[in-house]
């Protein structure tokens, strides 16, 4: 055990030196399945918690071909250059090492993973997008506590993964493409209200007229939404990531969007929500896994299914019996 604690003191003080590999290694550790690794993982993850907090949380998202690689890779860059220290990472529920991953290709941000000052994390994999929403927040904890400034968390648009994004980032940015002036169908109406800033990509060449168009379909369809809690206006701007054009104005938006959020206080609610979600969220999850594991629930589980199908209990009475099992 003794052992155990030495090693996470080693590894948080290299992460508080910044040191990249002693990153890399604890998030493995939180990515692990085994339950010595996780208990190593809880304690660097409460030892770099007095360090975290510091960062500008980013959520990412836009369907795939949208450009998010090529947006992350030339954002990343410009920050890098503004003197930013970058960590990216993603959250990819239906992710496998075998399957691959968003960002499991590295060289899709080439220039980005040759950046001393970015750190590049692939999805954690994993079988419930809890589980590995709960693996990013510790991770976005450990990246904090490495000094990053700036964490960007790319998502793509499959089931709740941008609302779960969205519940762990201080600014939503949603890369949009100009279509044939079907902007606003197809669209899934909760993620424009989740969006602090509408980027259109790909507003170059042949492109650009259209993308001028979508902005200002865009612009009209966000003021038929309700004000929002933090009393920012949203914003749609037109970019080009492949010729990084209209970047540092999204920038700029952003540093807005942190300074009017602090003078409002709106920045640290937000945040105290989210840690009262994700608390709430983990009991949830670790008690609805507690109990399914547990052995006489999982045979008794069956017993009670057979039962319903011969109409010989309700689903209400069998989850009564069964809760009350677990109690026993
Ligand atoms: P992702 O699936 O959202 O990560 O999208 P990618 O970053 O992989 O980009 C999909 C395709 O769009 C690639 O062929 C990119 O080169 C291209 N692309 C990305 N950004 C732009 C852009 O700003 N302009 C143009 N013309 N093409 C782009």
């Amino acid at each position: 055990k003794r052992k155990t604690n030495v090693d996470a003191n080693a590894l948080v003080s290299s992460i508080l030196n910044k040191n990249i590999t002693a990153l890399s290694r604890a998030i493995t550790l939180i990515e692990s399945k085994n339950i010595k690794h996780l208990k190593k993982a809880n304690t660097i993850v409460n030892a770099c918690l007095p360090h975290a907090n510091k960062s500008i949380r980013i959520g990412i998202t836009g369907v795939p071909g949208v450009g998010k690689s090529t947006f992350i890779e030339t954002f990343g860059k410009h920050l890098t250059s503004k003197g930013k220290r970058v960590a990216v990472l993603a959250i990819d529920p239906s992710s496998s090492i075998t399957k691959g991953s968003i960002l499991g290709d590295k060289t899709r941000m080439e220039d980005l993973v040759k950046d001393k000052n970015a750190f590049i994390r692939p999805s954690a994999s994993g079988d419930s997008l809890g589980g590995v929403a709960r693996k990013t927040r510790e991770t976005i904890i450990l990246c904090e506590a490495a000094g990053f400034d700036i964490i960007l968390i790319e998502t793509v648009g499959v089931g709740q993964s941008e609302t779960t994004v969205h519940s762990m980032v201080d600014f939503f940015l949603l890369l949009k493409l100009a279509g044939a002036g079907d902007e606003l169908q197809g669209i899934k109406r909760g993620i424009i209200e989740m969006a602090d800033i509408i980027a259109i990509n790909k507003a170059d060449g042949d492109n650009l007229k259209q993308a001028k168009l979508a902005k200002v379909e865009f612009n009209r369809a966000l003021h038929l939404y309700p004000e929002k809690p933090s009393l920012w206006q949203p914003k749609v701007t037109i970019c080009s990531a492949i010729k990084n054009e209209g970047i540092d104005p999204i920038w700029e938006f952003i540093i807005d969007y942190v300074k009017t959020t602090s003078k409002n206080g709106y920045f640290n609610i937000k945040r105290s929500e989210q840690n009262k979600f994700w608390l709430i969220q983990t009991i949830e999850t670790q008690l609805k896994s507690d109990f399914f594991n547990t052995p006489k629930i999982k045979k008794e589980l069956e017993n009670q299914l057979q039962l319903i199908e011969n109409n010989k209990t309700s689903p209400f009475s069998a989850a009564d019996y069964l809760l009350g099992l677990k109690k026993r």
